[in-house]
């Protein structure tokens, strides 16, 4: 059936990248609309294989232009249920990514896709065997799927039109869990797809921990386990709770130690410093510790100025994922800035510094009131300075602990120069030590236990020391 498609179609291809260079077109990404929809529907609502698309296909589309683009699955069977939609959903980022010559990123209202040059060369001119190529992989990997349709748009009204409706949807899909929390359920799901390009990567979705691509909450995770066991979504008994705080449970453990391939064996799932959840790549938000001021800021895929570190989302987004535990960076889904256990390990909100204002605007109503003022934004400060300042004159938790805590380094620097000062005989402070000069007689005493074994400390104080050569010999006996 492969054989009908103007393209090959095997998950080697999942790892191609497509260069701006070897691009025919781009759809939809950080500079133009999109959005990627699953629905759940009746069987008689369905039209199997059917396709239909609104806008300009592929023939019509000029090289080199980017162009909005959404994609809306209806799926139909005996066991599906609305439950399902959002990792069927998840799925289509897989088998695009298939395809030769297609390149799918992120997921949602992020989508980003490339079609490359080579795949027009070989024949594709049109969207309706990428669809029928995508639909063929979704009933041959989720065989739950009886029937499925699809619809591609491709004219930006008409997206636009829908997008409302289709945030709302993500709305609903987020807001299920708001009332559920870690310590309700004894099970929490994993999932592994993204191992196919972050080998270690293990995400545990939480009632209070939405996955790091934001597409897959508790009751997603949930329901793809029981209806497909043995696929890349399943169920992790969390076990023994050994942190209440971090969110740490032996569960989770063994299966983050069995499914990492030993890589770590220890998760945190509310800390951002002491082994944090891994991050694989698709994370919609990343976390990054700013130690000159002892906060956390955190910069979206849509914010791409650079941040107050001097850092854009890619620049970080490099060093982050990989699947790897990297202290000082955290990938996470948008919705887990609403939950009541968010990064509370190391102080919740209260350590947040900045973010994007578009970013503030979306969670505004779950950031604590006595917080929400001092957390920056692009309008408030675009470095380190100036978020100092912003921060301080805002009275921020953070600020006033940074505070604190140079006040007692200062108090400890100026006992230990106290002591230091105690110490060295008044003779020797300001007074030079050169060649032909008596040493005074405490230094000389104190030299002459070089060699002897005993070992001695020498504290220069406003010292300048140039050294041309050091010549080091065997003593001759
Ligand atoms: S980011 Fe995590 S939850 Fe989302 S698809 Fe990848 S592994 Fe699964």
């Amino acid at each position: 059936m492969a054989d009908e498609f103007p393209f090959e179609l095997s998950p080697m291809f999942e790892g191609e990248r497509i260069r701006k260079d070897d691009m025919y077109i781009e759809l939809a990404g950080p500079k133009d609309k999109g959005f990627e929809l699953v629905r759940a529907a009746d069987m008689d609502e369905v039209e199997d294989d059917g396709f239909t698309l609104i806008g300009p296909d592929l023939s019509e589309m000029k090289e080199g232009e980017r162009y909005p683009f959404a994609m809306i699955y209806k799926i139909a069977g005996a066991a599906i249920e609305p439950d399902l939609e959002a990792i069927v959903e998840r799925r289509n980022h897989d088998f695009q990514n298939y395809i030769s010559g297609i390149m799918h990123l992120n997921q949602r209202y992020d989508i980003w896709l490339r079609v490359g040059k080579d795949a027009i060369a070989k024949g594709l001119n049109s969207f309706e065997p990428i669809a029928k190529a995508t639909m063929m992989l979704f009933k041959n990997e989720m065989p739950f799927i009886e029937k499925m349709e699809a619809l591609y748009i491709t004219g930006i009204d008409e997206i636009e039109k829908r997008l409302p409706e289709v945030q709302a949807i993500y709305e609903t899909r987020d807001a299920r869990t708001r009332d559920l929390h870690d310590e309700d359920v004894d099970t929490f799901y994993g999932c592994t797809l993204c191992q196919s390009f972050a080998p270690t990567n293990v995400c545990v979705v939480t009632p209070d921990r939405v996955s790091l691509c934001g597409a897959i909450n508790w009751f997603d995770g949930r329901a793809a386990a029981k209806v497909d066991p043995e696929g890349p979504q399943f169920a992790i008994e969390k076990g023994e709770c050994i942190d209440e705080l971090g969110g740490e449970y032996d569960g989770v453990n063994e299966a983050a130690a069995s499914l990492s391939q030993g890589e770590y064996a220890r998760i945190k799932l509310h800390s951002f410093f002491e082994y944090p959840h891994t991050s694989c790549g698709c994370f919609e938000v990343v976390g990054y510790y700013i130690p000159e001021l002892d906060v956390i800021g955190w910069v979206d895929r849509d914010y791409a100025a650079a941040a107050p570190n001097g850092l854009t989302f890619a620049n970080m987004a490099g060093q982050t994922g990989g699947g790897k535990q990297i202290v000082g960076f955290l990938g996470i889904g948008i919705n887990y800035f609403r939950s009541p256990k968010f990064i509370v390990a190391d102080g919740g909100w209260n350590r947040v510094g900045w973010m994007p204002k578009h970013l503030k605007d979306r969670v505004l109503d779950d950031i604590p009131k006595d917080i929400v003022d001092a957390i920056a934004t692009e309008e408030d400060a675009t470095d380190l300075d100036s978020l100092k300042a912003f921060m301080t004159e805002k009275n921020h938790p953070a600020i006033a602990e940074l505070l604190k805590k140079e006040e007692a380094k200062e108090a400890k620097k100026k006992k230990e120069e106290a002591i230091s000062a105690a110490a060295v005989p008044e003779v020797v402070a300001g007074m030079p030590i050169g060649v032909g000069m008596p040493m005074p007689a405490p230094v000389a005493g104190m030299l002459s236990g070089f060699g002897s074994g005993g070992g001695i400390k020498i504290v220069l104080k406003n010292a300048k020391i140039t050294i041309d050569q050091v010549i080091v010999k065997h003593e001759e006996e």
